[in-house]
């Protein structure tokens, strides 16, 4: 938009003097000086799991921005700035490329085989060349579409401007890749666009989960989701889980997914890998420590 053009071309004339302005201007400058560099920003994961047994069952990629004078920048605070200020189409396309070359990596490792889950913005559904970009990198890094979900929040597909997203995600289904609905529960959305939009799962946030077991409302809600996920076929993630009687619940209640502090907070590539590599090879450890005693 001209908007847009106008405050791009004045950062660019009078960085100076917008920076003292502006603190938000700054963060947008060093952001994108953060992607011509690239070694700021990081992916971290984290990891979801059958709430009974604790399997793996899949794996979410979520940014980070290590700023240089500011410290650890969460992507609440960042992704809404790209998104304004026109650097969300970069941005998404640094994390697409990022997640796929790391699931290349781990198939190559112990690593338990799973999909990894991808944050997608409204922004590169809208714009963005998402379609080739996720082709592209299928081809490189020799990966299937099974292995690279999509996460869609409820607001993007219910975004006005976004106009029917149906189309645009039966493209994307139809190349293979698994769809889920982020935050489900949080927009206002009304049920009736479930049917409509071809997704295979979805996320019930985690504002649904905060007050299990004790509130009788978000129990009720928790419930008729599953049932209503389970009878369309869909299968449900549950976010923030952080307590035992919260996993408990979601147990009781059938859901074979959950995501949160509970089982792992979101940790950065090293950190996953010793948990994993380790935990998958339990046998492997047993016996390497029988041999050194
Ligand atoms: P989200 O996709 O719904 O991700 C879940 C958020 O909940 C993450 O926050 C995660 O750290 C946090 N979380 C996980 N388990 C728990 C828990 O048990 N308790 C609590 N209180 N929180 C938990 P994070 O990493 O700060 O990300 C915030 C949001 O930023 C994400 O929400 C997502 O919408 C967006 N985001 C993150 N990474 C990306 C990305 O690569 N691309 C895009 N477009 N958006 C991203
Ligand atoms: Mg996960
Ligand atoms: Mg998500
Ligand atoms: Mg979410």
């Amino acid at each position: 938009s001209a908007k847009r053009q106008g405050r791009n071309h004045s950062l660019r004339f009078r960085p100076a003097l917008d920076q003292q302005d502006n603190p938000q201007l700054a963060l947008v400058s060093d952001l994108r000086a953060a992607l011509v560099a690239g070694d700021q920003l990081e992916l971290f994961y984290q990891s979801q799991h059958h709430p009974a047994t604790g399997a793996l069952t899949g794996m979410e990629a979520l940014i980070r921005w290590r700023h240089p004078r500011d410290g650890m920048i969460s992507p609440g605070d960042f992704i809404p700035l790209a998104e304004r200020h026109g650097l969300m189409a970069e941005l998404g396309s640094w994390v697409v490329e990022k997640a796929c070359a790391q699931q290349a990596h781990w198939q190559n490792t112990a690593m338990p085989d799973t999909t990894v889950w991808v944050n997608i913005s409204a922004l590169q559904l809208f714009q963005g060349d998402l379609e080739s970009q996720l082709a592209g990198c299928l081809k490189r890094y020799h990966l299937m579409p099974s292995q690279i979900g999509l996460e869609l929040t409820e607001s993007v597909l219910l975004d006005e401007r976004a106009g029917d997203m149906g189309p645009r995600l039966e493209t994307l289904r139809g190349l293979g890749f698994p769809l889920a609905i982020d935050d489900f529960g949080t927009g206002y959305s009304s049920l009736g666009y479930l049917k409509r939009l071809p997704v295979d799962k979805v996320k019930l946030d985690r504002a649904f989960i905060r007050e299990l077991p004790d509130s009788v409302a978000d129990a009720a809600i928790v419930k008729a989701v599953l049932a209503m996920a389970e009878g369309m076929g869909l299968s449900v993630v549950a976010e923030g889980v952080e307590t035992q009687v919260q996993r408990q619940f979601l147990i009781d209640a059938g859901c074979e997914s959950v995501q949160g502090f509970y089982f792992s907070r979101p940790l950065p590539v090293t950190e996953l890998e010793a948990r994993w590599l380790t935990e998958a090879q339990p046998q492997v450890e047993t016996a390497q420590m029988q041999q050194a005693m």
